[in-house]
């Protein structure tokens, strides 16, 4: 395709802007006026704005940006439409993965195996892994209502979080098809992935809940002292104008005022409770399965008189070897010793 037509960019733009939540309107000829969720407007640095799909009636329109392939917009409105989709596969472009050189020196300068002699590369071959990239939509519910975005990539083969893989892989421009044909790496099953996903991203929704907690509940207070000293002084009044009554039908009267307005100030405390409490509601968006092989490397260790194995994985797209994990706490690790049974652990698990 050499040449897209611009009919095209109109109806992909326009298409993306509304399943982004965008409001918009026809306002001319190829002129559009558009209202962004708050969420995109970060992106795009606008709140509104008014996009022109053709070039006379951009310069007709002076405070309109016009919309053409190869424009910063559209680029940026292809690269967020990439994530959309329920379930989305993507291949890595490549055709074959180089070995690195030095790989020895790589693992030395990544990995410590503490008391244990130089570590060994006894055999290295690609495979291919998967990086999920999970997509959560969370809402939140009090006073305010707010949206919001969360992601985390895991690491297929071995239930890690990879934070750092995303920002790699938006830099290529993947396939729809593999181009190259390695063996496929042993993964974990994506139910066991989804569980890696959610503990990733639960200390972040729990910030982020906790703020938005904090601004309530400094709201409900605020409301709460208004509606304490309105009742407060409704009911000095009565007490004020019940204290020297000696008629009995208008002592009764105002008791039951008195009582009247005591139920009425509890009940608006319960409101205000319940309008400022805070639901949080958080579902899987989408999934971007990124296919791309790796390379394994099996490290033979000497600890004393044994000998182990542990198995790396040299991650090209981000030219490093992925920082492993203690098999006891599963936690992200720079530093593993053999422990009594053999299994490497981090410095935290031999306490
Ligand atoms: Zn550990």
């Amino acid at each position: 395709m050499d040449q897209v037509s611009p009919d095209y960019v109109e109806r992909f733009l326009i298409s993306y802007l509304n399943r982004a939540g965008a409001v918009v309107d026809d306002h001319d000829y190829k002129l559009v006026e558009v209202l962004l969720p708050e969420e995109l407007s970060g992106t795009f640095q606008a709140e509104e704005m008014m996009l022109a799909f053709d070039y006379e009636t951009a310069c007709e329109n002076p405070a309109s940006t016009y919309v053409t392939t190869g424009s910063y917009l559209l680029d940026t409105a292809v690269e967020k439409a990439l994530e959309y989709g329920k379930y989305t596969v993507q291949y890595w472009p490549g055709q074959k993965l180089v070995t690195p050189k030095n790989l020895e020196k790589k693992v030395a300068q990544a990995i410590t195996y503490d008391q244990c002699r130089k570590p060994l590369v006894e055999e290295i071959w690609s495979a291919e892994n998967i990086y999920y990239i999970f997509n959560y939509l969370c809402t939140f519910r009090s006073h305010d209502k707010e949206e919001e975005h969360f992601k985390t990539v895991v690491n297929a083969y071995n239930a890690a979080p990879c934070p750092e893989f995303e920002a790699s892989w938006r830099e290529l421009i993947p396939l729809e098809k593999a181009q190259y044909k390695p063996g496929k790496a042993p993964l974990q099953p994506l139910e066991r992935l989804y569980e890696a996903a959610c503990e990733d991203i639960k200390p972040r929704v729990q910030n982020r809940a906790e703020s938005f907690r904090k601004a309530s509940t400094f709201l409900a207070e605020r409301e709460q002292a208004k509606t304490n000293s309105y009742y407060e002084q409704v009911i000095a009044e009565i007490r004020a104008r019940l204290k020297p009554t000696t008629e009995p039908d208008k002592a009764e009267r105002l008791q039951n005022k008195l009582s009247a307005a005591q139920e009425e100030w509890k009940r608006r405390n319960e409101d205000i409770i319940l309008r400022y409490e805070i639901e949080v509601d958080i579902r899987l968006d989408h999934l971007i399965a990124c296919i791309t092989p790796v390379l394994f490397i099996n490290i033979m260790l000497q600890h004393k008189n044994s000998y182990c194995r542990h198995y790396l994985i040299y991650n090209p797209l981000l030219g490093i070897i992925e920082t492993p994990q203690c098999s006891k706490c599963k936690q992200k690790t720079t530093i593993l010793t053999p422990s009594s049974s053999r299994a490497l652990i981090c410095p935290n698990c031999q306490i």
